[in-house]
C-alpha cells in the first residue's frame, strides 16, 4: 500500500479521514433511500413503473450530468493557493494585489492542454493554457495565458480556423496534417508560435515544469493616474523539464492523464509548486516609437530592451476537493480586471475579452459567476443585473434594480473613478489586414539563431518533420519556403529530414 501515490490512495484517505459518520443516501430532494440496488416493478421479472421516482430521480441526473466542453482548453488540471507580493511595483500600478510587499492574495490555476478533448492525453504536443484567478478584494482578475509568450494569429476573426484547423476534419473525424500545415504556411505570422510549439517546450514534463506568460500587452495604471504598458512572465520555481519523444509517446499509452496525476500527487505531498512572477513595462512613448507592434501577440518584448521585474510568487497549496465543482466549473475571462489594469489595444485580447465569457454564459449559463468557484467572494457583489436562469443567491433581495435611484442603491466607486484612464484612440474605421503589413520574421529568426542551440535546432527540425511529413506535397514546399525565409539553414535542415522522412517511408 505504501507505494500507492496520493492519486490511487484518494478514495482510502476519504474513508480514513474525511468521510463523516456514513449518513443515509438520499434522492435530491433529500429522502431517504431504503432500497438503492432495485427498481420498482409489477412482479419480481418486471415491467417497471413510472412512479419510481428513486429511479427517475438518479437517472435523469445521470443523464444529464456533462456539460459541454470547452471549445479549447478543455482537458486540464487546476489547484489553489496564493500569490504574495515581494516587490513595490506601486509606481506601475495601483492593483490591490500590488499594494503591499508580503501581502497574499487567494488564487486558483488552471492548466490544460490546447486542442485535444477532454479525454486525451497529457503528454500530446500542444500549446498549455496557464490560467491565474486572483480572488482580490476589489473583485475578480483573471490572467489567462499559455506556456508560449506568443501566440500564433494577431486578428481574432481567424482564432476559431485557426482551433479548427488542428482540432478534428469534419469527414474523417480525424486530426489532419493536412488542415494543420495548410492554415498554417497560409498565415505566416503563426510561424514564431509554431516553433516554439515544435522545440523542446512543445511537450513539458506536466504542469509544474513549464513557465507561463500573460502574451498579451496589458495595461496598468499607477495611483498618480499615470499608465504603462505590460507582459506578465510567470518563471517556474521546478525548473523547466521536458519530454523527449518516446516517453510522450510511453506515457501516453500507459498514463494518458500523467500531468493531471503529477500535479495532484505534488501538493498532497506538500511539495507545493510555484511560479515567480515578472512583468516587463513599456513606457507610452517608447510603444510610439517601438519598431514593431507592442500590441501584437506575435511578437515577444526583447528582455534586453524591455527587463524582466520581479513582483512576487504564485504558490499552490490545495488540490480541488471536487474535479467537477471546482475545475470543470472553473471559468476565466481575460474582460474580469480590477481597478489598476486594463486591456492594451491588442487585437487578439480585444476579441478573447468577448469570446470567454460568451462560451461561459453556454456552459454554465448566464449567472456563471454565482457559482463558488468563480464568484469575487471577498467582495459582495452590488448591481443592477437580477434574475436569469440559475440565479442562486438572494438576487439582492429588495435593493434596487436601477441606476440612478434614491432609495440607497450601491453607488459609483470613486477609487474606481479615480483610476479610471482617458487614452485618446484616432483613425479610419475599417477591416484592416494584418497578415503581410507586420513583420513575421525578425524575431522567428531571432528564436532559431539566437535561442536555440544546435541540439535545440536539430530536435525542432526532427520534430517538425515527423509532423509535416504527413502533409500533402504541395503544403511541405510551401513550408520549406517559409522556413527558408526563416533562415536558409533551416530551410536547407527541413528539406533534407523531409527527403529522409519520405525514403523511409517506402
Ligand atoms: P532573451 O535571450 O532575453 O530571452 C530568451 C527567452 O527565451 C528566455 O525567457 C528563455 O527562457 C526562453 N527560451 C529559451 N529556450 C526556449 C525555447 N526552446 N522555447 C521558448 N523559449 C525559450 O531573448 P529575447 O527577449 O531577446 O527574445 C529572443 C527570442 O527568445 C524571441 O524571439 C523569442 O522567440 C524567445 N523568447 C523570448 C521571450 C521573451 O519574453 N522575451 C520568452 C520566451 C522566448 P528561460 O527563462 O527559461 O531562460
Amino acid at each position: 500500500m505504501c507505494s500507492r501515490d496520493p492519486a490511487s490512495n484518494q478514495l482510502i484517505d476519504f474513508k480514513n479521514n474525511d468521510a463523516e459518520a456514513q449518513k443515509d443516501c438520499t434522492t435530491s430532494g433529500g429522502t431517504p433511500i431504503g432500497v438503492k440496488d432495485a427498481i420498482q416493478t409489477v412482479g419480481p421479472r418486471g415491467p417497471a413503473l413510472l412512479q419510481d421516482f428513486v429511479f427517475l430521480d438518479e437517472m435523469s441526473s445521470f443523464d444529464t450530468e456533462r456539460i459541454p466542453e470547452r471549445v479549447a482548453y478543455a482537458k486540464g488540471a487546476g489547484a489553489f493557493g496564493y500569490f504574495e507580493c515581494t516587490h513595490d511595483i506601486s509606481k506601475f500600478c495601483a492593483a490591490s494585489v500590488f499594494d503591499k510587499i508580503k501581502k497574499r492574495t487567494a488564487i486558483a490555476m488552471r492548466f490544460s492542454v490546447a486542442c485535444g478533448e477532454n479525454g486525451s492525453a497529457d503528454t500530446v504536443r500542444e500549446q498549455r493554457g496557464f490560467a491565474i484567478k486572483f480572488y482580490t478584494e476589489d473583485g475578480v482578475w483573471d490572467l489567462v495565458g499559455c506556456n508560449m509568450p506568443v501566440y500564433y494569429v494577431r486578428d481574432p476573426s481567424l482564432f476559431p480556423s485557426l482551433i479548427h484547423a488542428q482540432k478534428r476534419n469534419p469527414q474523417t473525424h480525424l486530426r489532419d496534417p493536412d488542415m494543420f500545415w495548410d492554415f498554417m504556411t497560409l498565415r505566416p505570422e503563426t510561424l514564431h508560435a509554431l516553433l516554439m510549439y515544435f522545440s523542446d517546450r512543445g511537450t513539458p514534463d506536466g504542469y509544474r515544469h513549464m513557465h507561463g506568460y500573460g502574451a498579451h500587452t496589458y495595461r496598468l495604471v499607477n495611483p498618480s493616474g499615470e499608465t504603462f504598458y505590460c507582459k506578465f512572465h510567470f518563471k517556474t520555481d521546478q525548473g523547466i523539464k521536458n519530454m523527449d519523444a518516446r516517453r510522450c509517446s510511453e506515457l501516453m499509452s500507459y498514463d494518458p492523464d500523467y500531468s493531471i496525476r503529477d500535479l495532484y500527487n505534488a501538493i498532497k505531498k506538500g511539495n507545493y509548486p510555484s511560479w515567480s512572477m515578472f512583468i516587463q513595462i513599456m513606457l507610452n512613448e517608447e510603444a510610439k516609437k517601438c519598431k514593431f507592434n507592442p500590441f501584437d501577440v506575435t511578437k515577444v518584448w526583447p528582455q534586453k530592451d524591455y527587463p524582466l521585474l520581479p513582483v512576487g510568487r504564485l504558490v499552490l497549496d490545495r488540490n480541488p476537493t471536487n474535479y467537477f465543482t471546482e475545475m470543470e466549473q472553473l471559468a476565466f475571462s481575460p474582460a474580469h480586471f480590477i481597478p489598476g489594469i486594463e486591456p492594451s489595444p491588442d487585437k487578439m485580447l480585444q476579441g478573447r475579452l468577448f469570446a470567454y465569457g460568451d462560451s461561459q454564459r453556454y456552459r454554465l449559463g448566464i449567472n456563471y459567476m454565482q457559482i463558488p468557484v468563480n464568484c469575487p467572494y471577498r467582495v459582495q457583489v452590488k448591481n443592477f443585473q437580477r434574475d436569469g436562469s440559475m440565479c442562486v443567491t438572494d438576487n439582492q433581495d429588495g435593493a434596487p434594480n436601477y441606476f440612478p435611484n434614491s432609495f440607497c442603491g450601491p453607488k459609483e466607486s470613486s477609487r474606481a473613478l479615480a483610476l479610471q484612464t482617458c487614452c485618446p484612440v484616432a483613425g479610419d474605421v475599417y477591416r484592416y489586414m494584418s497578415g503581410d503589413t507586420e513583420d513575421n520574421f525578425s524575431q522567428v529568426t531571432d528564436f532559431w539563431t539566437y535561442t536555440l542551440d544546435n541540439c535545440g535546432r536539430k530536435r525542432l527540425v526532427r520534430n517538425i518533420s515527423e509532423h509535416l511529413s504527413n502533409a500533402s506535397q504541395f503544403l511541405q514546399e510551401r513550408a520549406i519556403k517559409l522556413f527558408t525565409m526563416v533562415h536558409s539553414d533551416f530551410g536547407r535542415l527541413m528539406t533534407e529530414a523531409l527527403n529522409t522522412a519520405r525514403i523511409s517511408k517506402f
